[in-house]
């Protein structure tokens, strides 16, 4: 079992890795910038190291600064949970060969996963069904390539092979606009991300975001916990997530999920990871693989049981997964409500000294977050300040609980985006559920 873990994050994702250390009777060593004294995970850590001033660039993305302190406080393991440095796979490579685990998989599948093209590639071959397109990235030939666009049928969309958080993307609707849009995605991709390599695909026009979770040994034991639907969205960032996601039957489940485990199987995974996918009209396409822990992934324990943060722990520490897909099952209804420090209209950053903080509680409620009366939420970093998360029996009562939960909800001296969630909950369609990712931003342009 590892004895000491270096938390290489900050925020409510910080304190969730704390919490399950804790459990497993790990000790944490803590590391923060010079914003972050105040943070709760912080104070409880067994250790805490400063190691930089407030911007990310030169302390949360500091990968020297982080290995030494690794090194200092005799840690045996580094936990990045999600964005910094969680799927930077250098940086797993780098805490491997100074003699850390990196809890996560290994930097070469980090590799291949953040590289679209052999992504796409590697999940054809495993059998996961993806978006129709090009055969990897778009050959030289101009009339190879509106041949191919032409099988495709428009509006297809240009991807860059490097690309990441919404960028590098450019949907062509028709034939004549095809070879110029390819070159400037390319040039702008090369600018970017040091790569201009682009592929295209089928542009699908009113998606859902579905996702499946997974867990890997990278000694032969994998298992999927269901889906979440993350279709809630404005600018490609999720505000509302749940599991499972409404509306899939329990056959197309199992067959996504088990696709998903042959793939994990098939590139030797280890850890957890998610597999991102467009569904449309009925079918799953797979867009991305996530290689960490993500932000929604307590909707997945709610209704599973399954501690994701316990078991990255446990395989990092060596264990064999001791969970079979046969003892997973699956109970009621989870939903999750980002809670920002932002304004609920315009979106703005709202930092700040928050004077009162309720959480709100109740059975089926939890609350992921760091923050605390007279806490000072710092302007540098993502404004996530904490999740709501509601579990019932079915959709319609974690659905009643949340609104309960929000209404509950206190948090004054910054503004939230808590607003907006307690318009969401009530509106019709999300209500109905399985609404696609372009739903919330055209709900807040006819309204606003
Ligand atoms: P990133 O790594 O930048 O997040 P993704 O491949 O996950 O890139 O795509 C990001 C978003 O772009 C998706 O969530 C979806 O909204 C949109 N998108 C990507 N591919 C397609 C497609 N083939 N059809 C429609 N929308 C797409």
């Amino acid at each position: 079992m590892l004895e000491r873990v270096l938390i290489a994050n900050r925020g409510e994702i910080a304190l969730r890795i704390l919490r399950a250390c804790r459990e497993l009777g790990i000790e944490t060593v803590a590391v923060h910038s010079k914003a972050d004294r105040e943070l709760k995970h912080v104070r409880l850590a067994d250790q805490a190291v400063c190691i930089g001033p407030p911007p990310s660039a030169q302390s949360y993305l500091n990968i020297p600064a982080i290995i030494s302190v690794a090194e200092v406080t005799n840690a045996d393991a580094i936990h990045p949970g999600y964005g910094f440095l969680s799927e930077n796979a250098d940086f797993a490579e780098q805490v491997e060969k100074s003699g850390f685990v990196f809890i996560g998989p290994r930097a070469e599948t980090i590799r291949i996963m953040g590289d679209k093209v052999a992504a796409k590639h590697q999940m054809k071959r495993s059998g996961v069904p993806t978006v129709p397109g090009s055969e990897g990235a778009i050959p030289e030939d101009p009339d190879e390539i509106l041949r191919i666009a032409r099988d495709i049928g428009y509006p297809v969309i240009v991807k860059a092979s490097a690309g990441g958080g919404g960028r590098g993307m450019r949907v062509v609707h028709n034939e004549e606009v095809l070879l110029s849009s390819i070159q400037v995605t390319q040039s702008e991709a090369m600018a970017a991300f040091g790569s201009p390599v682009v592929y295209i695909e089928k542009f699908l026009q009113r998606p859902r975001h579905v996702e499946v979770q997974v867990l890997a040994d990278g000694q032969g034991g994998a298992v999927y916990l269901g889906d979440r639907d993350c279709s809630l969205q404005r600018r490609h960032q999720k505000v509302i997530e749940e599991a499972p996601a409404p509306g899939i039957g329990e056959r197309q489940r199992t067959e996504i999920g088990e696709a998903c485990v042959r793939a994990c199987l098939d590139i030797g995974y280890r850890g957890a990871g998610t597999f991102e996918f467009l569904y449309e009209d009925g079918g799953f396409y797979f867009i991305e693989m996530n290689t960490r822990v993500q932000v929604e992934h307590p909707v997945t324990e709610m209704i599973t049981g399954v501690d994701i943060v316990r078991e990255q722990l446990l395989i990092a520490s060596g264990e064999k997964l001791s969970l079979r897909q046969e003892d997973i099952n699956f109970s009621g209804h989870s939903i999750e409500c980002r809670i920002n420090a932002e304004d609920p209209r315009n979106f703005m950053p709202s930092p700040g000294k928050i004077n009162t903080f309720h959480a709100p509680g109740g059975p089926g409620v939890r609350v992921d977050s760091h923050i605390y009366s007279g806490y000072t939420v710092p302007p540098h970093y993502d404004s996530l300040i904490g999740k709501l998360i509601t579990h019932g029996d079915t959709r319609e009562s974690a659905l009643a609980k949340m609104r309960q939960a929000l209404d509950e909800l206190i948090v004054e001296g910054i503004r939230t985006n808590a607003a907006l969630h307690r318009e969401l909950v009530v509106d019709p369609s999300f209500m109905a559920g399985g609404v696609s990712i372009h739903y919330l931003e055209s709900k807040l342009e006819h309204e606003r």
